[in-house]
């Protein structure tokens, strides 16, 4: 079987243990998301509090060597057929529960100067997101452009906004303009931004995984609704690791709300609230096999694939098989688009992989 190269829309990093504790003074270094392990767990501190007890043995599991050193990580692409990837955090992912706007802005502009150095300066294949800060929207826009000025070509941000800071409220609007105007897309990925607020008893660890996905619809709900992607027609907003033929249906059931509860929508849009997400909402999925009948059959040709390397929701180190599985039968044009396309549109990264014909 010919490889099949794709893009992968949704990668992780692992960051150094002593990444904030090299880069901030003493005081912040302490407060700064910590991993600590003993022989049977490894344990999460955000800021002094204890945000998340795993397994080791999960643990390690998401940690293939080629997590922590860049040289590794583009041996695993190469083998896993992977060209171009977006790399978003790890341990970054926990600066979005901060709560101490000064902490959080510390500790993302640390993050930011050791991915611009390490992932971004490591290939031209690697698209390293920055953070942001969630909590000050006046720290978001400056470490936006300055985080532009770096190098970087996508922003991560949290599917969970804090408390007070819905995404359709006017106090986002500078980032949104910000984003807007330096051509960074905004990627929010799943399950951040909010404490694991865990269902115990049958069925936990199915409902606990399917919980991480409904804020990214939200989210779009909200920058759709708001007018946020009528105002900034050329701003990109990408919902990583969510799946994608939620999409179209949550179009439909967004029009069905504007059309026939017409009286109460403010504002009103220039467009039903569908031609904003096919048009500027990006979307990706690891196995799903409707995010392809999306493209295909719904017209929604927004989605990219993601392998979520190195974390076992991911395909490393089945990626083929998993692809070869997903496309069988799909015509060559949506397969493309699905593995290269949407990426290189979304990254303005260079058309194609090599080796794909
Ligand atoms: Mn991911």
């Amino acid at each position: 079987m010919a490889t099949i190269w794709a893009h992968s829309g949704d990668s992780h990093v692992l960051e150094p243990d002593d990444l904030w504790l090299r880069r901030l003074p003493g005081d912040l270094a302490e407060r700064a998301p910590r991993v600590v392990r003993d022989d049977e767990r490894e344990i999460v501190y955000v800021d002094g509090t204890m945000v998340r007890r795993d397994p080791i043995a999960f643990s390690d599991a998401n940690r293939p060597p080629g997590a922590l050193d860049v040289a590794l990580r583009i041996g695993d692409l190469d083998r896993q057929g992977i060209w171009g990837e977006a790399v978003f955090p790890s341990r970054g992912l926990w600066t979005t529960i901060i709560k101490d706007p000064v902490l959080a802005r510390e500790c993302i502009r640390a993050y930011n100067d050791w991915c611009a150095d390490t992932v971004n300066a490591a290939s031209d294949r690697l698209i390293g997101t920055a953070i942001v800060s969630m909590l000050d929207t006046d720290d978001a826009v400056g470490e936006l452009q300055r985080a532009a000025g770096l190098g970087f070509r996508a922003v991560f941000m949290a599917t969970t906004p804090p408390e007070g800071r819905g995404f359709n409220l006017e106090l986002w609007e500078p980032l949104w303009a910000a984003a807007e105007e330096a051509g960074l897309p905004l990627c929010f990925h799943v399950g951040t931004g909010t404490d694991v607020k865990a269902t115990r008893g049958p069925g936990g660890a199915v409902i606990n995984y399917v919980e991480t996905f409904f804020p990214g619809q939200r989210t779009v709900a909200h920058l759709v609704a708001s007018g946020a992607l009528d105002r900034h027609p050329d701003l990109k907003v990408f919902i990583a690791e969510g799946g994608a033929a939620w999409a179209p249906a949550l179009a439909d059931r967004m029009d069905e709300a504007y059309r026939q509860h017409g009286m109460f929508v403010r504002p009103v849009l220039s467009e039903l609230p569908s031609s904003y997400i096919y048009r500027q909402v990006y979307t990706s999925f690891q196995h799903d096999r409707t995010a392809v009948t999306a493209v295909e059959a719904m017209g929604y040709d927004k989605v990219l694939w993601g392998s979520d390397y190195p974390h076992v929701e991911g395909t490393f180190p089945n990626t083929q098989a998993v692809l070869a599985d997903l496309f069988d039968g799909v015509p060559d044009a949506v397969r493309r688009r699905v593995t290269l396309e949407t990426f290189e549109e979304l990254f303005s990264f260079p058309a194609g992989a090599p080796g794909e014909g």
